[in-house]
């Protein structure tokens, strides 16, 4: 069975949902068209439809072997589970002695359906029993010590079958003699969603006494699930209502759905059925996988044991590769995969591995590829063809090196990088002509990845500095200097001694060359004693009008100034530093901070001022230096250093709010691009993707959104800076920027917007929409 749903797509995200099977598909929609009735119905059309759903749950039976238990069937797993821990807290709440302490366990790793359950219910049914959560080790194997030492309190205790992030499966049986040596009573949970089809389950040989388990995750529809219910084990319906279900579960059944489901059971009771695979084939599949993967990426590290998990997921990540830029990568390959966090808000790492111990880059990074058991090996083929590409796109834009090849076809770098590590950012600066770099604030975290850079362009940097001694991280400079610069004698900032001196004024500044620019170090105290600005520019002798970029660390950030209540700040010297800057740098200078806060890239003083009083009083003289010092204390002092792992280098004054860029639809744009020839499409996606697309298009031959929209320009989000540098005479232009899914793009035009660029616009929704 193929699980694309279009010529090129490549699916494997089958553990969060799966394509329906034609087959199972071509079932629900007879249920739908002729066997319509309801199944309680007592005329034939009725019967029919009822004898449908008995001849389902009797495979579903027979299949997960229930014995005398109960199998009714649900909307999905959410609900089973609902069921379950509804049925069990019920009864063990009539069981409760007075004055005893119990406990809830649940294994640390398991779907938030489950705690989250558990937590309504207990608080619900007003039973307030400790929830606690089950340890695993570093292979997600739960404790067994803590469930011995937990379980005779516990009034329930949830577990997994096969973990939905990494496969990794319990031996249930094991399992099951430790929970019932401590404690014959306890209501016992499974959550069986992930082993459907993938673990053999003879649910009536075990004490489990519930078991729920979802369709959508081995080729049903959504909507439809069941839960296995031990005979003898307490039950309280979760929906009361019709009487269906036996009284079980109330409410009209979902006929299509079980029509679909068993069809599924029908070929997994089928042992000559052709279309689900063996576990030894599955095990093929994951070899063949992994190994591309290996391949294509040599520093890949496996989040999980392959020997304690199901063939059919596979957790991994690649050291330097956030998971964004993985499934951003593999997007444009056309591969669906998914990041194995939970990318609500801040939080970016996975849970279960952060449960596993794994150490946090590599929950922060975290890819699971995982597929179904009707998986075919010519899309085995085709996704290791295809991974195989996508890390030869990521070669050839100098985010890997490939040993093997030293003659790919590179771009050669001109200009400005902006590398970022969360809110922080490295500057990267490279002269095509003279194969020069400077590199600027370079992160610890992001060393790699400019080596990397270097290595791949040929270049040689010229220094390597940071604007200040950085109180939040330790610098990354020293040893891509001690690699690089050897040789070169420099201060603590990494400025090599005895660099050539320009006079501007009465002033005199150390200056560096770099291919035709100059550098220049203007020592601008406040943040820290130590902190300098760099001023890269076409004329030293007129920095006013010829720095293009100003490099002023931690001084002035987007919408803030840097903090002065470290030891060795000072306001008065900012202030003086502020006026400096704004002394020697022109309006349309952009200023490239180390910090950035809320994806705003760069700045101008003519944009900070607009929103910065403080600032703004700064430079017009309306205040004085020790009124300055005041505010500014004041500011400090509600600085919160509470956000994440971050501390916050500068307090935000400015107003957050973001305009509203104008959205365009894909029709409404290619209408837009009908009527006027001005538009200006800028695909701001990495280059990788962007070449890969590419491909993909020719080998497809179809035309894409992206080839009707003739997108001339891709300037990804790391030169973004520098394409609103070399832009500034086009802020009237009309720029529709596009992205993958439109967040990017979103992000960059109003960074653009705030610049100036008054007629910049977004494509909603991205590519992803469009196709
Ligand atoms: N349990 C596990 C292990 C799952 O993977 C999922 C789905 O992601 C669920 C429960 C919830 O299933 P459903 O979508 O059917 O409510």
């Amino acid at each position: 069975m193929s699980q694309t749903t279009n010529l090129s797509q490549i699916y494997l995200d089958a553990n969060a949902t799966t394509p329906v099977l034609p087959q199972a598909a071509q079932a629900a929609m007879d249920a739908m068209q002729d066997l319509f009735g309801n199944p309680s119905s007592s005329h034939i059309t009725g019967l029919k439809a009822k004898n449908l759903m008995e001849q389902t749950r009797q495979r579903a039976k027979t299949l997960l072997g229930t014995g005398e238990g109960k199998l009714i069937f649900t909307s999905g797993a959410t609900e089973g589970i609902q069921t379950g821990i509804l049925s069990g807290l019920i009864k063990a709440k009539t069981q409760i002695k007075k004055g005893k302490k119990y406990s809830i366990l649940y294994g640390s790793t398991e779907h938030k359906a489950v705690p989250n359950s558990l937590a309504h219910w207990n608080e619900i049914l007003g039973i307030n029993a400790e929830i606690k959560a089950i340890p695993v080790d570093q292979f997600g194997k739960l404790d067994l010590e803590f469930i011995q030492k937990e379980v005779g309190n516990a009034l329930m205790i949830c577990t997994m079958a096969v973990n939905n992030e990494t496969g990794v499966y319990q031996d249930l049986q094991q399992l099951e003699q430790c929970i019932r040596e401590g404690n014959s009573k306890v209501f016992w949970l499974v959550d069986c969603v992930q082993a459907l089809g993938k673990r053999p389950l003879n649910l009536a040989k075990t004490s489990i006494d519930y078991a729920p388990f979802s369709g959508h995750k081995l080729y049903a529809p959504k909507g439809i699930g069941f839960i296995y219910i031990r005979e003898g084990a307490p039950f309280t319906p979760f929906i009361a209502g019709g009487g269906q279900e036996s009284g079980l579960r109330s409410g009209t059944e979902n006929l299509p759905g079980m029509a679909a489901l068993n069809v599924i059971f029908q070929m997994l009771l089928d042992t000559d059925n052709t279309t689900f695979y063996d576990l030894n084939t599955l095990n093929d599949y994951r070899r063949q996988l992994s190994h591309s993967l290996s391949q294509a990426f040599p520093d890949i590290v496996f989040n999980h044991q392959f020997n304690n998990s199901v063939p059919t997921t596979l957790n991994f990540a690649v050291p330097g590769f956030s998971s964004k830029e993985i499934m951003d990568l593999f997007d444009a390959a056309n591969i669906r995969v998914s990041s194995g966090s939970a990318c609500s808000s801040k939080v970016t790492r996975s849970f279960v591995l952060d449960a596993m111990g794994l150490p946090v880059w590599q929950s922060e990074s975290a890819i699971r590829l995982s597929f179904g058991p009707a998986m075919t090996q010519e899309e085995v083929d085709s996704a290791c063809a295809r991974i195989r590409s996508a890390a030869k796109a990521l070669t050839n834009s100098c985010l890997m090196l490939d040993d093997t090849e030293q003659t790919q076809d590179k771009t050669p770098l001109n200009g400005l990088v902006q590398l970022r590590s969360g809110s922080s950012c490295t500057w990267v600066y490279a002269d095509m002509k003279s194969k020069q770099a400077l590199v600027i604030d370079p992160l610890p975290e992001l060393e790699k990845r400019i080596d990397t850079l270097l290595q791949c362009q040929q270049l040689t940097p010229v220094a390597i500095l940071d604007t200040h001694g950085h109180a939040d991280h330790i610098s990354g400079r020293v040893a891509l200097a001690n690699k690089y610069l050897s040789t070169q004698q420099s201060d603590v900032l990494g400025w090599p001694t005895n660099t050539k001196k320009v006079a501007v004024g009465d002033e005199s500044f150390s200056v560096l060359t770099i291919g035709e620019l100059f550098l220049v170090k203007v020592p601008t105290p406040g943040h820290t004693d130590d902190s300098i600005s760099l001023l890269l520019s076409s004329d030293p002798m007129n920095l006013i009008t010829s720095t293009r970029y100003a490099f002023c660390g931690d001084t002035i950030l987007m919408g803030s100034l840097g903090r002065t209540n470290f030891a060795s700040s000072s306001s008065i010297d900012m202030y003086h530093s502020l006026k400096q800057i704004n002394r020697l740098i022109g309006q349309q200078t952009l200023l490239c901070a180390s910090h950035d806060y809320n994806n705003e890239f760069t700045t101008t003083l003519s944009a900070e001022v607009v929103r910065n009083c403080l600032l703004q009083s700064v430079l017009t003289g309306s205040i004085n230096q020790s009124q300055f010092a005041a505010r500014k204390a004041d500011l400090d002092s509600n600085l919160n250093d509470e956000t994440g792992t971050e501390i916050l280098c500068g307090a935000y004054y400015g107003d957050c709010d973001k305009a509203q860029i104008k959205e365009y639809s894909s029709d409404s744009l290619k209408q837009r691009l009908t009527v006027s020839s001005d538009v200006k499409i800028l695909d701001i996606r990495e280059p990788h993707e962007y070449a890969l697309q590419h491909k993909l298009d020719t080998v497809s031959e179809q035309s894409s959104t992206e080839n009707s929209l003739n997108t001339g320009l891709n300037i990804p989000m790391t030169r973004l800076v520098q394409f609103i540098q070399e832009h500034q005479m086009e802020k009237e232009s009309e720029w529709v920027l596009v992205c993958r899914s439109g967040s990017r793009s979103m992000v960059a035009a109003q960074a653009m917007y705030r610049l100036g660029f008054t007629n910049v616009a977004h494509l909603k929704g991205g590519y992803a929409l469009s196709s």
